[in-house]
């Protein structure tokens, strides 16, 4: 495995490897690997020639009063698990590196931004589509990878391909999880131990909900009330949002029917968590 920190070394290595036509599988992250990653990597390196992986904090994504600088960081780490998952490429860049000067440019993202992770992270969607539209120049991949648990960025990164048409097919990967059905993430190491007992609750509650619906409910605000109450009874965390919404295109909807996501954002005190569960009817 090679490890790329230079933007211009990297790109006549995939320059060369783009010659001989072989196929690129990208997976973009943060770093901290942990399963739901290396699911990711998995996937890329069954259906591609290279894989590609890139760690990188984006503090484009980050808000003022965010976690971008207690985000947990190991790349030490992180490199023996891309070894281990036979990754070609790690693609290892500083800030400095990927925003040299005063951006002239940014991607805003106008659409499915006012609701979910978009309306309570305002800009943050602008940062991702940001460094996603960088990455992908940078790169050229033939597929890139996205993990479910990022619902709404599997929405967004959409648009993003489809608007400024880039060759790139987009594969969505089902949300990997703990014994206890808490969403795997990097985050998680942020959660106090009391908080990480409770959190397995985030998932029961959703799990609840699809019981719920299974049985015949049809009314939104029932289901998103039911969450609330297990979440806030059960847990000490502070529900930053439940909402149901139309999916892919993330529109309200006044009756359960075709395909929806059920979506839940909790802050507890160091770390706010995000999951949700994708239900077709
Ligand atoms: P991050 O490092 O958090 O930016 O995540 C990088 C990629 O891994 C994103 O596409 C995430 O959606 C994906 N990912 C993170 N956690 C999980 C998980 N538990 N299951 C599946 N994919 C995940």
């Amino acid at each position: 495995m090679k490890v790329f920190t230079s933007i211009s070394d990297f790109q006549s290595e995939i320059k060369k490897r783009k010659a001989q036509s072989e196929s690129i599988g990208f997976v973009p992250t943060m770093g901290f690997l942990h399963e739901g990653h290396l699911t990711l990597l998995k996937k890329a390196r069954q259906e591609n020639d290279i894989v590609i992986l890139s760690i990188f904090v984006n503090p484009l994504q980050f808000g003022p009063t965010e976690d971008f600088s207690t985000y947990p960081r190991d790349f030490e780490r992180d490199r023996a698990l891309a070894e281990g998952e036979k990754v070609d490429f790690l693609f290892y860049p500083s800030a400095e590196e990927m925003y040299p000067n005063e951006p002239s440019l940014k991607v805003v993202v106008q659409d499915r931004t006012d609701v979910l992770c978009g309306k309570s992270r305002p800009g943050h969607f602008d940062g991702v589509a940001t460094v996603l539209t960088k990455l992908f120049n940078i790169v050229m991949p033939t597929r890139a990878y996205f993990g479910l648990k990022d619902a709404q960025q599997v929405a967004v990164v959409g648009g993003v391909i489809s608007d400024f048409n880039f060759p790139i097919e987009l594969v969505p990967v089902d949300i990997v999880r703990e014994e206890d059905g808490l969403a795997k993430s990097s985050r998680n190491i942020n959660l106090l131990p009391y908080e990480r007992k409770e959190a397995g609750v985030l998932f029961k509650s959703l799990w609840t909900a699809r019981k719920t619906i299974e049985r015949g409910e049809r009314n939104p605000d029932k289901v998103t009330s039911l969450i609330r109450e297990m979440i806030a009874s059960e847990t000490s965390g502070q529900i930053d949002y439940v909402e149901i919404l139309t999916y892919p295109r993330l529109k309200p909807l006044v009756n359960l029917e075709s395909t929806f996501i059920i979506a839940l954002a909790v802050k507890f005190t160091k770390v706010r968590l995000i999951d949700n569960l994708i239900l077709e009817i």
